[in-house]
């Protein structure tokens, strides 16, 4: 496919605006002649049709949850109802301005004061703020909390972050840029959190635990309330990473298990698009303790009903994203919750626990499952029975493209030896779910007797196999030097 660039054609370009009633301001007379441009803009030129079709031709090039399932572990691609969409483009959302009166955007605030009560209530915790802008900067900002809450009580000698060997790459990364050490805790034989590695790692270095629960491998930390308890009489607190919060919506609560600080990734649990760069939400909850330490500022409500803004809270960490954050992404939330209600949020994670198992239980005699049991929303399965045939988790994932399917989250978590993080999200159907088995199940086969075949997979597709690295080491950004 041609680049714009390259589709250019000098004049080309023949929307004019239509002068005949303004008045013609000559710009060469406002503007002095040492700054008139002396080259080319090299701009490409196109008609608008010609322009349109170039982007019609690249959209059906990508791929969406939208074309087909999307099943990539941890990231929970499930399908965004359009209502969503249409309740964020109501003029009365889509049109307001973060530097009106508080009076003109009463709705608005409303929407933002109720929503965070509603993620509360999920979560079990006591006060939520709406501005961070994905799970990762969620993160930053609630460890960013425990900080300023350890400073607050003069202990300043905590500066480790304990982080366990499943986690997600943001956990550590978020510890660091906050200025902390990371301290990795291993998983246990069976991919829970190791106790005993946990005790051994405490102490008054500790300012708190980030973890995701259930973890990256799909699996619910049964002992929870003994991390929790451990953590805390070592003087630290317990960080919630909710990516993972749709196996559990409805059924448990990260508040009710001892978590401090929460992130949810809005667009993930609830239901945005997401993918490609956001945009996202990384609402970030707290428990009555820490409320005073949240971003500034909150939306409060007065006894007469009236919405303001609370400026007014010396120990907050300050902002940590323009005005609201994503207000787009919280109206799509807010959306979702009330279209589906309680019940509805508790049938959301059942059937994603219920689809997970449903596949993980069908390929069991194709693929390897380190983990074996009930998962959660996802599961990690491995390449290891086509090991033989050398065949790797890469060439799998590469051949299911051919079939329709977007590849599985590969290498990932990084405990698990060629790693394949499977998560079909509640919003495929059984049909849908039986041929993802099937086509599984059809690679397989493919692997044993025609293992070339996945090798130089894929077929399919407009561009074969890529160098997996080059385009994030060695990025052109430009047509021309
Ligand atoms: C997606 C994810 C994150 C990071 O969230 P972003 O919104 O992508 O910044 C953190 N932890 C886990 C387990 C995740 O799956």
């Amino acid at each position: 496919m041609k680049l714009l660039f390259e589709k250019s054609v000098k004049g080309s370009n023949f929307f004019r605006f239509p002068l005949q009633n303004l008045p013609v301001i000559d710009l060469q007379e406002t503007i002095p002649e040492e700054h008139w441009r002396t080259s080319d803009l090299g701009i490409p030129e196109l008609s608008e049709a010609e322009a349109v079709r170039h982007y019609t031709e690249l959209s059906h090039r990508a791929f969406g949850v939208d074309d087909g399932m999307y099943p990539l572990g941890s990231c929970t691609m499930k399908y965004n109802p359009k209502i969503n969409e249409w309740a964020a483009s109501l003029p009365g959302f889509a049109n307001i301005h973060p530097y009106q009166k508080t009076y003109t955007v009463q709705g608005a605030l409303e929407l933002l004061y109720e929503l965070q009560i509603m993620l509360s209530v999920i979560g079990g915790m006591d006060r939520f703020s709406l501005q961070p802008a994905a799970g990762a900067h969620g993160e930053m900002t609630g460890i960013m909390i425990v900080r300023a809450w350890h400073q607050s009580r003069g202990d300043h000698k905590r500066n480790v972050i304990l982080v366990p060997d499943s986690a997600h790459g943001t956990n550590p990364a978020t510890a660091s840029v906050v200025g902390y050490k990371v301290r990795e805790v291993k998983s246990n034989a069976d991919g829970r959190v190791s106790l005993d590695d946990l005790k051994e790692k405490l102490g008054d270095d500790v300012a708190g635990l980030m973890l995701t629960n259930p973890n990256t491998l799909g699996l619910f930390e049964n002992e929870i309330l003994e991390i929790s308890r451990l953590v805390h009489e070592a003087g630290g607190l317990l960080y919630y990473d909710g990516a993972n919060l749709n196996a559990i919506v409805g059924v448990a609560r990260p508040g009710d298990m001892g978590f401090d600080i929460v992130h949810y990734n809005l667009h993930k649990t609830f239901a945005t698009p997401h993918g490609g760069g956001g945009p996202g939400a990384g609402a970030v909850g707290v428990k009555k303790f820490l409320i005073p330490f949240l971003p500034s500022p909150i939306v409060v409500k007065s006894k007469d009903g009236f919405y303001n803004l609370d400026y007014d809270r010396p120990k907050s960490i300050g902002k940590v994203k323009t005005f609201f954050g994503n207000f787009g992404v919280c109206v799509k939330a807010y959306t979702y919750i009330m279209s589906l209600g309680g019940e509805g949020l508790k049938e959301v994670s059942q059937h994603a626990v219920l689809a997970a198992n449903y596949i993980k239980h069908h390929i069991a005699e194709d693929y390897d499952i380190p983990h074996q049991g009930i998962c959660k929303h996802e599961f990690v399965a491995t390449s290891e029975k086509q090991s033989e045939q050398g065949i790797r988790t890469l060439d799998i994932a590469k051949r299911l493209m051919d079939f329709g399917y977007h590849p599985p989250t590969i290498y990932f978590p990084l405990i698990v030896h060629e790693a394949m993080m499977i998560e079909p999200t509640e919003t495929e159907s059984k049909e849908r779910l039986d041929n993802f088995i099937a086509v599984l199940k059809k690679i397989a086969q493919e692997c044993r007797e025609n293992p070339e075949l996945v090798k130089s997979a894929p077929h399919s597709t407009v561009i074969g196999r890529v160098d997996e690295t080059r385009a994030a080491r060695n990025p052109i950004l430009k047509y021309q030097e």
